[in-house]
């Protein structure tokens, strides 16, 4: 038996980014199933930081951890976590509607951002059709996130606290006795009061073992592809580019190019992997929206971004099974919240108070809380 104070399921962004602050507060074991705890969700994200993007508890986490990125603590990482980019959100003649309601919604909380007319959002992205895009919306603050430092400068940072993780350990079973949740995996039993499920798609599986009511959650199969850019305009200055209903993205790669038909197929939890529809619609709208042509693909991958009803995290105990505390539906924007994401996980989960620097970004702990989901009931 071994006997911490808490317990990770998970060792993605999540559980390790909860790792990292809970560390400070009491012994941690972080129990991941994989040989690499990066391999599933976390390993397969399209590295953005867009301070504008997904709902209004989304954008508060993500400006909420700006500071973190700009400045982690001392030995945290010896490379910037972030790369300027910029983004650009591009509405045909019929979605301009959509535009201005994008516009109005998220420049409360991010002052600068800016409509562009259709030349200067051609003039940004030149591989955009001419008859195609009717406008842009510019976010400046947009950046490249280097995921890899990210999520390795949590699991170092928790390992120097003395956290302990055990990979190739998948959590089977977990039930409750004199206090303490015990996790039986292949390396044995885990003890603590305190169970932290951040297993990312099987979250619900995971509730499941506890006994818990599911929160609902629902992977979504995402895909992306790498492509050569066939244009003559230097795709490294470009932005991140979004269409503003999140009908595909792309971005500059390392001299190539990535996209994606921004899918999102429910899926059962698995090693998801890109289907031939996922491409072919990639293909299909990044070529009708740009005059890039896609002839040689070099890389191309499918990752679960898994979501609730509202589509905002789920941060907080479980209202019935006591000290079973939950760490999921990061959906899209895993990356770009961890830092205050594990933060928030490892105040609430050790009994203290909410971060005040995000109630004054107008969020609470209820906005979170997995009580809301049975409210909704
Ligand atoms: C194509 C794509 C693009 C994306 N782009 C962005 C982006 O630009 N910016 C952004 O912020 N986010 C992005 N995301 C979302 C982001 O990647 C996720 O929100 C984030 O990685 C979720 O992290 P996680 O730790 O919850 O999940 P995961 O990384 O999947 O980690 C969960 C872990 O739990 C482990 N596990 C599961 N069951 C068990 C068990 N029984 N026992 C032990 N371990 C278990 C798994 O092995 C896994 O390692 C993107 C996602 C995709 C798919």
């Amino acid at each position: 038996m071994h006997k911490f104070d808490y317990l990770i399921i998970g060792g993605g962004m999540a559980g390790a980014s909860a790792g990292y602050f809970l560390a400070d507060h009491g012994s941690v074991a972080l129990l991941e199933m994989e040989s690499q705890p990066g391999y599933h969700t976390t390993g397969r994200s399209a590295a953005f930081y867009a301070q504008s993007y997904g709902n209004a508890a989304i954008r508060a986490l993500t400006v909420g951890c700006k500071s973190f990125f700009d400045a982690p603590p001392p030995g945290f990482t010896d490379q910037p976590l972030l790369s300027d980019c910029g983004a650009l959100f591009v509405a045909r003649d019929d979605q301009m509607d959509s535009l201005h309601a994008h516009f109005e919604e998220t420049r409360a909380l991010i002052p600068d951002v800016q409509l562009l007319t259709k030349q200067e959002t051609r003039d940004w992205v030149p591989a955009l059709r001419e008859d195609y895009v009717a406008g842009g919306l510019k976010e400046p603050r947009s950046m490249s996130i280097d995921v890899h430092a990210l999520h390795h400068g949590f699991l170092r940072g928790f390992r120097e606290k003395g956290g302990v993780i055990a990979t190739d350990n998948q959590v089977i079973g977990l039930g409750r006795t004199n206090g303490d949740w015990l996790a039986e995996s292949r390396s044995g039993t885990y003890a603590a009061p305190v169970v932290i499920n951040a297993a990312g798609a099987w979250c619900d599986q995971i509730g499941q073992l506890a006994g818990a009511q599911p929160i609902g959650l629902v992977p979504k199969r995402r895909t992306v592809i790498v492509f050569d850019n066939s244009s003559p305009h230097d795709s490294d200055s470009w932005p991140l580019t979004v269409d503003v209903d999140e009908q595909f993205y792309l971005k500059p790669d390392s001299g190539r190019i990535l996209g994606s038909p921004a899918n999102e197929d429910p899926m059962a939890p698995c090693d998801v992997q890109p289907e031939d529809i996922d491409i072919a619609t990639a293909m299909d709208r990044l070529q009708k929206a740009t005059t890039l042509e896609i002839t040689s693909i070099v890389n191309k991958w499918a990752g679960l971004r898994s979501f609730v009803a509202d589509k905002s995290p789920v941060v907080g105990f479980d209202p019935d099974a006591p000290g079973f505390f939950w760490l999921a539906g990061q959906g899209g924007y895993g990356i770009q919240t961890a830092p205050s994401m594990g933060l928030v996980s490892a105040l609430l989960a050790s009994g203290r108070d909410f971060p005040s620097h995000l109630v004054d970004l107008g969020l609470t702990a209820a906005d979170l809380s997995p009580q809301r989901l049975r409210e909704v009931d």
